[in-house]
């Protein structure tokens, strides 16, 4: 997608499309076939800067509205999103070699967290106005923090950039957005389609790298607030650039999910949610059902319906029909990190049940993969794959499984499947992540909050808590004398 005269994209600063300052331009390529699909700017802090100062001249403006008015933009852009619902399904598909089932189901999502949040920044809630000193009347008020960083990532382009936006520019701050370099199109495109609906310098969108326009984003002074859905790596390194101006940071990170099998469980059931929700985006999702964890009785059994439920995933480039279920993974660097993780584990004795190798054709393949025998310590247990691969262990009791669920510094969610829902609710009291489902994994909804825990990062996506993050209470008492 260029522009309609086939022009380079565009920047989004102060409501207008402005080149980056240098002229720079980036690639953006459909990883299923590896071909240029558009240019897009390759920023640098002088486009942060102006436009940061954009949406530092917004913000009093957009302070100032009544969250009725802020509501109707965001139910502007939420209706934006679903009128060109196609469009915007065949941009993300080309753009992320992401199957169009799989984009179908970002859409609605993405609409219906405009929606839920430009609604519940209406309702929000403070402790009530009254006497807590004699003579003294307590006011609580709930205020915008001022221009909001946003930094997404390529795997739910248009999807987690929402999530960042919605709850920021419905409590009244001004945001700049970078998109992942590799994935500016859906963004940029609801702009173009959208973007009239705030006022000039609300929304600023500026593309390019982590470093320089992340990193401008995080350590800028007039940046209230950072937030960031990246890796760890990237998350230390936003948090530390943040630090010298001590603002705010929210950060969504990585994850290894467990998933932990007891042997009363619906095996089939359970070995179909892996099928999908470990493979679900080609495995390049936080959330990822990617580390599987059958009591020993039932291991045996499990495997083999996994590796056949796997082996019936239907991987290629999505242009090719409605029938691909997986893609390519999003870039050739994505690709060899992940072969970097199957062969290292298969060197230190781990073996593959099915997949474990780079489809030999164009684009950024590998097979779905299943792997068996690796240690707890192991890198392909403790690290984020962030591919179509998944592991899996065995254990014997409820507390050898909670060991070695928690025994890794991830904590965004985590599943336990078992047909005793006593059992089930012990162990999501002690699973140390922030979202823990029982008989089910990845089911979200826009009322239920979404983050991590230890290194999976900090704050909430989703949910009316996701407004906290955003916001900044300020106490005001008056002397009644
Ligand atoms: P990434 O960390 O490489 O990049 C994420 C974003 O950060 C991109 O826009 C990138 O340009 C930017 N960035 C990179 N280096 C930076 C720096 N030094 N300073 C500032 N910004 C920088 O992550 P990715 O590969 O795009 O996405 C995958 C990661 O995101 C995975 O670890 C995944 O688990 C995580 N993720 C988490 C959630 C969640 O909700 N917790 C959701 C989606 C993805």
């Amino acid at each position: 997608m260029n522009d309609v005269t086939g022009n380079a994209l565009l920047n989004y600063i102060g409501g207008e499309w402005q080149p980056a300052a240098d002229g720079s331009l980036m690639p953006v390529l459909n990883p299923a076939n590896e071909s240029v699909i558009a240019e897009a700017p390759e920023s640098s802090a002088v486009d942060v800067d102006r436009a940061v100062e954009a949406a530092r001249r917004a913000f009093p403006g957009w302070r100032d509205t009544t969250p009725q008015e802020r509501a109707g933009a965001l139910l502007t852009l939420a209706d934006a999103i679903d009128e060109h619902a196609d469009e915007l399904i065949e941009l993300e598909s080309a753009n992320v070699g992401k199957p169009r089932a799989v984009a179908a189901e970002e859409i609605p999502v993405c609409s219906d967290s405009l929606r839920f949040l430009a609604g519940a920044a209406r309702a929000m809630w403070a402790p009530a106005a009254g006497e807590y000193v004699t003579g003294h009347t307590s006011i609580l008020r709930r205020e915008p923090l001022g221009v909001v960083g946003a930094i997404a990532p390529w795997n739910y382009p248009l999807m987690m950039a929402v999530w960042k936006l919605a709850p920021a520019l419905a409590t009244g701050n001004t945001v700049v957005l970078k998109p992942a370099e590799q994935t500016p199109l859906t963004i940029l495109r609801l702009m173009q389609l959208a973007g009239e609906a705030l006022p000039p310098g609300v929304l600023n969108v500026v593309n390019g790298a982590g470093d320089p326009v992340g990193q401008r984003l995080a350590s800028h002074r007039d940046v209230a607030l950072v937030s960031l859905t990246g890796s760890v790596a990237t998350g230390r390194r936003v948090a530390g650039a943040a630090a010298h101006s001590l603002k705010h940071v929210h950060l969504e990170l990585g994850g290894k999910a467990p998933v932990i099998v007891f042997d009363d469980a619906d095996l089939e059931a359970a070995a179909e949610a892996v099928r999908v929700f470990g493979f679900w985006n080609s495995g390049q999702e936080c959330g990822s059902a990617t580390r599987v964890l059958v009591q020993r009785g039932a291991y045996d059994e499990f495997l083999a319906a996994l590796v056949k439920q796997v082996e019936s995933i239907s991987t290629g480039d999505p242009s090719e029909g409605d029938g691909v279920e997986m893609g390519p993974l999003i870039s050739t660097v994505q690709r060899e990190r992940v072969m970097g993780y199957i062969n290292r584990a298969l060197a230190a004795g781990a073996e593959v049940a099915t997949g474990g190798a780079a489809l030999d054709r164009p684009g950024y393949f590998v097979a779905p993969t299943v792997v068996t025998g690796a240690d707890q310590e192991s890198e392909i247990v403790q690290s984020e794959v962030f591919g179509p691969v998944v592991t899996v262990q065995s254990f014997d009791g409820e507390e050898d499984a909670l060991a070695a669920a928690n025994d890794t510094e991830y904590g965004l969610c985590a599943s336990v499947w078992t047909q005793a829902l006593g059992r089930g609710l012990r162990l999501a009291n002690g699973l140390d992540f922030g979202t823990v489902w029982i008989n089910s994994h990845l089911a979200l909804a826009s009322e239920t909050p979404w983050g991590g825990f230890k290194q999976s990062g900090q704050g909430k996506d989703m949910s009316a808590l996701a407004l906290d993050s955003y916001t900044r209470t300020k106490h005001v008492m008056a002397n009644l004398a």
